[in-house]
């Protein structure tokens, strides 16, 4: 394949985003190296599970555009992957009046609206469309995204595997970064494996971006990044002769956002149970509610749960053990490092980045190759945390997922 410009990129952390950056980048440069300390698919790593949400039912109208468009790029992969990578089982949002009295002012309807401003499908359910369409809840309102369900993250890994290998891309795993120097306009990344050079740096590094911008000579920036992680996650098991109602064919992903829930179906074959987390987001205001925990919700709202086996997802699956990359305005941080010449950065997706991978790794691998993107990345820049200052909390309206 005729490459571009020749120049080279390392690309400092292996998961989704980093080897989404190498996926695109690797038509565009002479050579990608992904620099891992640990190994892909590390359990200790977020991009670690067995599904991820896929939605677009955000607040913010901004975020909700852009989770739609990263999912045109997911379909894209897919149409190559030659396996399904995203499962569309649909998004629900739930509301009931005994947990949140006010209707009109929960996440469901108000999601639900940004949805109808961005003309994405979606769907409006009264509680008697509700019972008749997922007799699985017990609710008095559903409100659905259609172009929602979630990636099957083992699937998308072994694509991205299998695709950087085929483009010549280089994974070096265990491969702890040691130091990174500037030599002759070029940076070079020394790691326990010997040294890369390349023209351009990428650093994908999680909750470990920090440490790495601290071996940067020079870069004046650290971002106010910290961990957090849901307070449950839980696989609900039903009784074998129940398990067709609660398979992603006939159970959507769904959430009631107000009080932390959300929850994944069963994937067929691949989960063993309805996956039910308990997170309350600093993004969304939690209703003072009796819902405390995940037992709690199946209790009220899914009452067809309440005989279940119930065991923790980490027990179960090993999967999400690690924690969100919380950023202390709330905002991604995508862009140019400041300071330092031909360094970009991708971290602060918080619970919400899986399903953006796609886009942020184009977006990363356009800066560093194409000296710009085609996307308006502004409201993300690494630069609004320049100068020890923090930016003003944006105020934008997420979702745990
Ligand atoms: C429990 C949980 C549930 C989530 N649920 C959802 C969801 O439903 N939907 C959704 O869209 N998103 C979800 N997310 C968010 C999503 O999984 C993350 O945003 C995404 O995986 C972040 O990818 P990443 O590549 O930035 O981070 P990571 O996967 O953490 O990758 C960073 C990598 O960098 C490596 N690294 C760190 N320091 C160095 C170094 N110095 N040298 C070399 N390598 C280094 C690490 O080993 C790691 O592999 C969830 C996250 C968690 C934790």
């Amino acid at each position: 394949m005729a490459r571009l410009g020749g120049k080279r990129l390392t690309i400092v952390g292996g998961g989704v985003m980093g080897l989404m950056t190498a996926y695109h980048a690797a038509p565009l440069a002479e050579a990608v190296t992904v620099l891992e300390k640990s190994r892909v698919g590390d359990p200790a790593t977020a991009s670690f599970s067995l599904t991820r949400s896929a939605r677009n039912d955000y607040l913010d109208p901004g975020y909700a555009r852009l989770a739609f468009e990263a999912r045109r790029l997911w379909l894209e992969l897919q149409a190559q992957a030659g396996e399904p990578l995203l499962v569309d089982c649909g998004c629900l949002n739930l509301a009931k009046r005994t947990v949140t009295p006010d209707l009109a002012s929960t996440y469901a309807f108000r999601s639900f609206a940004v949805l109808e401003q961005l003309q994405l499908r979606r769907g409006a359910l009264s509680a008697a469309e509700l019972r008749r369409r997922f007799p699985q809840f017990s609710a008095d309102a559903g409100r659905l995204d259609l172009d929602a369900g979630f990636v099957d993250v083992p699937a998308a890994t072994r694509f991205l595997q299998a695709a950087l290998r085929a483009r010549g891309v280089r994974v070096a795993e265990n491969a702890v970064v040691r130091g990174i120097t500037r030599s002759g306009g070029a940076w070079v990344v020394a790691t326990g494996a010997g040294s890369v050079e390349s023209d351009a740096l990428v650093i994908t590094a999680g909750l470990g971006t920090n440490d790495v911008l601290g071996l940067l000579p020079g870069c004046p920036v650290r971002f106010p990044l910290r961990p957090d992680r849901p307070s449950q996650s839980k696989y609900f098991i039903p009784p074998a002769a129940e398990r067709g109602r609660f398979t992603e064919r006939a159970l959507p992903v769904f959430a009631y956002l107000d009080v932390g829930i959300y929850g994944h179906p069963i994937y067929e074959g691949k989960t063993p149970g309805v996956k039910i987390g308990f997170y309350n987001p600093p993004d969304v205001a939690r209703a003072d509610s009796r819902i405390a925990s995940v037992e709690d919700f199946v209790d009220e709202c899914m009452p067809s749960l309440r005989g279940a086996d119930v065991v923790d997802v980490a027990e179960a699956s090993g999967a999400d053990v690690c924690c969100y990359d919380l950023v202390a305005d709330d905002e991604f941080i995508i862009g140019p490092v400041p300071g330092v010449p031909a360094v970009f950065t991708g971290a602060g997706w918080r619970g919400t980045g899986y399903k953006f991978a796609p886009w942020a790794g184009r977006v990363l691998a356009q800066l560093a190759l194409q000296q710009g993107t085609v996307y308006d990345i502004r409201r993300f820049s690494p630069g609004r945390f320049a100068g020890g200052g923090q930016a003003e909390a944006a105020g934008i309206g997420g979702a745990a997922s």
